[in-house]
């Protein structure tokens, strides 16, 4: 009996021929929004620019003449990293880094295990690249960071308001 490679089991499309696809595809008008009509992810993008992050409230931008650099000096000194376990991190994409709170377009469902859903509206979500890259691949992100926001406001609360 042939072994079986378990790697190969993890996912079954090349991520990279994936992640090549999307971004070759940046600019064209592939997904089927109900509100916009077909648009490109970039047009997408670009009407989430100045609204807050869903997910930590800040402020996003768009726009990579403004808000991107090819030196990563330049990067750190416009105070675009941000720490992840002690480590600094940037938003990278090829050379060229990223405003940590640039707009992105989340795939609920990773789009390397699930490429026909990867133009998908319904499996798309706004939110910053920096939310994006501490989400990962971890689809129960999203309820954890609402349960700490809400355990936040429990507590905010007993504060305010203590128990008599
Ligand atoms: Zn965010």
């Amino acid at each position: 009996m042939a072994k079986i490679n378990k790697q190969q089991l993890v996912s079954l499309y090349d991520a990279q021929d994936i992640a090549k696809l999307w971004q070759e595809a940046r600019n064209k008008a592939v997904i089927h929004h109900p509100q916009y009509g077909w648009i490109s992810p970039n047009a997408y993008r670009a009407k989430y620019a100045g609204k807050p992050c869903p997910l930590c409230g800040q402020k996003m931008v768009h726009g990579q003449d403004i808000h991107s650099t090819l030196s990563r000096r330049e990067a750190i000194r416009r105070g675009y990293g941000y720490n992840v376990n002690g480590e600094t991190q940037l938003n990278q994409t090829g050379d060229r880094y990223f405003h940590p709170h640039y707009v992105s377009l989340d795939h609920k469902l990773n789009k390397a295990r699930f490429p026909d859903k990867m133009f998908d509206p319904d499996n798309l979500q706004v939110m910053c690249w920096k939310c994006n890259n501490l989400k990962g691949d971890n689809n129960a992100y999203e309820l954890q960071h609402t349960f700490d926001y809400i355990d936040d406001l429990a507590h905010e609360g007993l504060k305010r308001y203590t128990p008599l």
